[in-house]
């Protein structure tokens, strides 16, 4: 007859600890980045039938007329300075999303310090490329626009065209490493 080791109690304790401050450094995480809400990752956000209606008051929803997806764009309106302003009725899709750096500082692989030191780099990045955009609400088409012009635009010399795709080209990158894949927004033709 075998029987299951009693567990100890102090890595029981050690293990529980370990969680929760995993639990603390992901939610401090999210609530200092809000890059999946302000339009730098993604440029849409797909929504149920059911939420559409549900939050067809709150959040600009459109409905393709060839698919009939309903999606919104970011920036999200419901985006406010303390986070989400519809967090408890938020989309499925916001509450089921985890993006790789969140994924990497739960699993205890990155210091939440140093995840916060990427999203740094990324605020300096798109800081330093927004006056080289062109006009639009949100972030991630401007950037999509940039891209596609292949020249400079208006007033923006050949140089500082050059500068700002290479800081283009390392936030590519960093999403692509480091956090997820940028998500755009096609409008149907
Ligand atoms: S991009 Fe990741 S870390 Fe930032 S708020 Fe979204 S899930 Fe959290
Ligand atoms: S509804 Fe809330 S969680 Fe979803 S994109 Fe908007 S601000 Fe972010």
């Amino acid at each position: 007859m075998s029987r299951e080791p009693t567990p100890d109690p102090a890595v029981v304790a050690f293990s529980a600890r370990a969680a929760s401050r995993r639990a603390e450094d992901t939610t401090s995480l999210c609530v200092s980045c809000k890059l999946c809400c302000d339009g730098t990752l993604f440029g849409f956000v797909s929504v149920t039938d059911e939420e559409a209606h549900r939050l067809r008051f709150r959040l600009p929803i459109v409905r393709d007329v060839t698919t009939g997806d309903h999606t919104f764009t970011q920036r999200c309106v419901a985006l406010g300075a303390g986070g989400c302003g519809i967090f408890p009725d938020r989309p499925m899709v916001c509450s089921t999303y985890r993006c790789s750096l969140l994924e990497r500082v739960d699993a205890g692989l990155l210091e939440r310090d140093d995840a916060l030191d990427v999203v740094d780099r990324i605020r300096v990045l798109v800081a330093r490329l927004e006056p080289a955009l062109p006009g639009g609400d949100s972030f991630w088409p401007r950037t999509r626009d940039f891209r596609r012009a292949g020249a400079p635009v208006e007033e923006l010399s050949r140089r500082a065209f050059a500068l700002a795709l290479a800081d283009l080209d390392e936030l590519d990158r960093i999403f692509e490493t480091e956090i997820d894949e940028r998500l755009g927004w096609e409008p149907a033709a």
